[in-house]
């Protein structure tokens, strides 16, 4: 997959004083899937816009297939429609007093394409997206999943470089968007089509993309593969974002190399850390599937916490625990054979090789 496609360099875009997008690069293989992902105004959508032309960028370069399409230094700016792209959004923006394949048709009919070719392609798109006998339809007859399948194979037809992807899922029902993430991982696959693709949801992000820059205010804070941002997150922001995170304050006690003595009074386990640390009142983060709990016995032997059961809750597959820990109150689901009780003791032990410690404030 070295074959590029996009090449963005430390794009910078400002609305005010708001820096929407500062310093971002990255690049894009053929076939490759890259996923934008951050919480809501971290500048996910205005990178894909200045990818796609809708927005010129302040500083930085873009390029397409080794051709700069935007460059503020050198006052390039190739507008959107020059540029073969597709584009998705949200709202799925399919013409509502069209038909299924009217819709599809008339953006090939403005670039151009002659008669017969459109027709080919109008039924090649909607069978890949499988609407295949929805052509004549009224688009506004069809429901919300089938209606963002006309959008994205009004997007596929005219066989773009690249398809931008702007949250294609939100609007759509839990389950449907389950459905659609797996529609369109299959015909990614099945295409080798190359995606850029916003999303503020890591399941979305995770399952779908070969890598994963996780954004946060206009910046990437890492770009790796979902593997790599889940299990060696850059800090504890990415590490809370792409997915649960259990997180107590704790004191870092001696040291035997890079193995820390972490203190949660009474208690204490041990832990490596990589950084030297900056004061020792430090944040504890491990995800959940990496912490058990069971009842308190006489002996808590190594890596153990104890803990308190505040409250639970039944949810069928699983319970959902509140403990607390000194003054921290921990949010732990498990499955339904833990079974323990309201104001029980318990103790909470930790895989050591999966503790991560961060600074005590992540700004
Ligand atoms: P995201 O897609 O991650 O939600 P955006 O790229 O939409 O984030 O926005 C990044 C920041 O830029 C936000 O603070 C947002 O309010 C601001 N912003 C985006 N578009 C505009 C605009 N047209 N005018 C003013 N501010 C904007």
């Amino acid at each position: 997959m070295n074959d590029l496609i996009l090449e963005v360099r430390a794009l910078q875009k400002s609305y005010g004083r708001v820096m929407a997008v500062d310093s971002v690069s990255f690049d894009l293989c053929r076939g490759e899937v890259l996923a934008l992902l951050g919480p809501s105004g971290c500048g996910k959508s205005t990178t894909l816009r200045l990818v796609a032309g809708l927005e010129e960028p302040e500083g930085g370069e873009i390029k397409i297939r080794g051709k700069t399409v935007a460059s503020a230094s050198r006052r390039v700016f190739v507008s959107a429609e020059k540029r073969n792209l597709g584009l998705v959004f949200q709202s799925y923006a399919i013409w509502p007093h069209m038909t299924v394949g009217k819709n599809i048709a008339y953006p090939l009919e403005i670039r151009g394409f002659p008669r017969a070719k459109i027709q080919e392609k109008v039924e090649e798109v909607l069978n890949l997206v499988g609407l295949g006998e929805f052509g004549m339809r009224r688009a506004t007859q069809l429901s919300g999943g089938q209606q963002q399948r006309v959008a994205l194979a009004r997007a596929l037809a005219y066989e773009p470089d690249i398809l931008l992807l702007d949250e294609p899922l939100s609007n759509l029902d839990a389950k449907l968007r389950a459905e659609m993430r797996l529609q369109l991982k299959a015909l990614q696959r099945r295409l080798g089509m190359t995606i850029l693709y916003v999303t503020h949801d890591q399941v979305e992000a995770m399952s779908l993309a070969n890598r994963v820059a996780v954004m946060r205010q206009g910046k990437i804070e890492q770009l790796g593969t979902p593997l790599e941002v889940y299990e060696s997150p850059a800090s504890f922001f990415v590490q809370s974002f792409v997915g649960r995170v259990l997180t107590l304050p704790v004191v870092l006690g001696s040291a035997n190399g890079t193995v820390f003595q972490i203190d949660v009074t009474p208690d204490s386990i041990s832990a490596h850390h990589d950084s030297s640390p900056n004061g020792n009142r430090v944040r504890l983060a491990i995800r959940p599937e990496d912490v058990t709990i069971e009842p308190l016995s006489d002996a808590i032997s190594k890596n153990g916490i104890r803990g308190i059961v505040e409250d639970l809750i039944y949810c069928g597959d699983h319970i959902e625990y509140v403990l607390r820990v000194g003054e921290t109150q921990l949010l732990f689901d498990t499955s339904k054979d833990t079974a323990l009780e309201r104001g029980q003791e318990v103790v909470l032990r930790m895989n050591a090789e999966r503790v991560k410690t961060w600074p005590a404030s992540d700004e």
